[in-house]
């Protein structure tokens, strides 16, 4: 490396970055209103004098001319997103679309009075900005620059990157990771899946003499990428099992059943109402010894688990016994939770599918359901098994467009130049992490499936929440890591 990036103290660097992380922190940048933002940095980056395009997405795109001597080297994406989430801590007064984010530091960490942070992903566009104020401190390949757009919410942004950006790169450093030390190399590609079908209702039996409410609750739900291996219980699975454990014994004459609130959450929660010819104590005695088996089997991680009974008035209408039938035998036939673990390291789950949402009212039944893979083709798979089940349960359905997957690549020129630089700088060897979300990644690579790619990132804790906090020892290794990769790269 040039002497004089290698030379600079961690503090002037840091104060460096955040100088320009300051700068972010004061425009508001909630998703969907970055036009502030992105003109901040086309001004920016114009200013430095580069080749720079903002799109009608308002992502901004910048052309860097590599070092005296580097200009054939291979030509690297530096790419990170401008917007953020902003969530405030109760009783604290913000408008995300106008207030700034007003910055609190200590000797270890900053964060930010009464709101999140926005180092996700503004510390990673800081970072960008300070070395692109340094370039002549080390030697660099040819650069392009990219900030996108709306990466929280539905990363447009990145979706609608125009290909000629990507697909003349050889390599890309996404900075939107959230630990230094840790190499992200692979992420999952999902598909929001919605099915639905017409429902039939008839009066019910006079002879069905108990009209019960079943509520499951206390469970954890969370994130369905994130928690998926955890030991998390899906009440709408369980809600299935009760259902099929009161049918071993008598009647079932399903009125309303409902639960869960997103494609890509884990439901907690879900409340049966339906008619039945068992007694009331009977159903309390099923649902108590359903509690028992999720406790033996789920005790460490789903302790609060709670299925309570009530005796309610006869409903108006239950549904069609054959509608039943297909209903309970399509969920039966879905997979939900786990479905691959990876091959090459069991602890990465490579493959899983969630139950989100089940919603009845007067005239259908709808259900969402969302299966990720870390490779576009168990998405397909699963794609395929859920439109035969469908088929088999007379369910209509809608697939929306998938986002794509980042499917490891064991080849990775990028990834061990990154390994050996790191370990050098550091004095250990990062750990690589695969991560069973969707990264903006993705999209990239779809643009450009040659295109080698790593993510890395400062630690910032709890993001997406007021207690996001950023540790401010990682910023200047990650500056320096980031220069001394690309000085590597330009040695290619
Ligand atoms: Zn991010």
């Amino acid at each position: 490396m040039n002497e004089t990036l290698l030379n600079k103290t961690s503090e002037e660097i840091l104060e460096g970055v955040l100088a320009e992380f300051a700068k972010l922190a004061a425009i508001p940048r909630p998703s969907k209103h970055e036009e502030q933002v992105s003109n901040f940095l086309k001004d920016l980056l114009t200013a430095c004098g580069f080749e720079v395009v903002q799109d009608k997405f308002k992502n901004v795109i910048a052309d860097v001319p590599a070092s005296p001597g580097k200009e054939d080297s291979p030509l690297t994406i530096l790419q990170g997103h401008m917007d953020m989430v902003c969530v405030a801590e109760e009783g604290y007064t913000f408008n995300p679309t106008v207030d700034p984010i007003k910055l609190v530091r200590d000797k270890k960490f900053l964060t930010a009075e009464g709101t999140s942070l926005g180092a996700d992903d503004g510390i990673g566009i800081a970072g960008i900005l300070y070395l692109l104020k340094n370039l002549d401190a080390f030697d660099h390949g040819r650069l392009r620059i990219i900030f996108t757009t709306d990466e929280e919410q539905s990363m447009n942004g990145a979706l609608n990157l125009d290909k000629r950006f990507v697909s003349d790169a050889s390599f890309m450093i996404n900075c939107d990771s959230e630990k230094f030390g840790e190499l992200v190399v692979g992420s999952a590609g999902c598909v929001q899946a919605t099915f639905w079908r017409e429902l039939h209702y008839v009066r019910p039996d006079t002879k069905l003499g108990t009209n019960m409410t079943i509520t499951i609750g206390g469970l954890r739900g969370g994130h369905s990428g994130e928690e998926i291996s955890s030991g998390r219980v899906n009440a709408l699975k369980l809600a299935l099992q009760i259902m099929r454990a009161i049918t071993k014994s008598g009647k079932i004459r399903l009125s309303r059943w409902s639960g869960g609130s997103a494609f890509n959450v884990i439901p907690n929660s879900s409340e049966l109402v339906f008619a039945t010819d068992l007694k009331p104590a009977e159903v309390q005695s099923i649902c108590a010894e359903m509690e028992r088996r999720v406790r033996k089997v789920y005790g460490a991680t789903e302790p609060n688990l709670k299925i309570e009974t009530k005796v309610i008035k006869r409903p108006d209408k239950v549904l069609h016994a054959k509608d039943y039938d297909l209903l309970t035998n399509f969920i039966e036939l879905i997979h939900s939770g786990v479905y691959l673990m990876s091959p090459e390291n069991p602890a990465q789950v490579m493959a899983s599918a969630n139950l989100g949402v089940v919603r009845m009212d007067d005239n259908i039944v709808e259900l969402k359901l969302l299966p990720r893979g870390n490779a576009d083709e168990l998405v397909e798979e699963f794609i395929e098994g859920f439109k035969q089940a469908a088929q088999l349960c007379v369910f209509e359905s809608k697939f929306a467009t998938p986002s794509p997957a980042w499917t490891f690549n064991p080849d990775s020129k990028l990834l061990k130049l990154a390994e050996n630089v790191f370990s050098e700088q550091n004095g250990y060897k990062p750990e690589r992490q695969i991560v069973h979300v969707g990264l903006e990644t993705g999209h990239f690579v779809q643009k450009n499936p040659a295109l080698d790619i790593i993510a890395i990132g400062t630690t910032n804790e709890h993001i997406h929440s007021p207690n996001e906090r950023l540790h401010l020892d990682t910023v200047a290794p990650q500056v320096k890591f980031i220069a001394g990769l690309l000085e590597k790269i330009a040695e290619t």
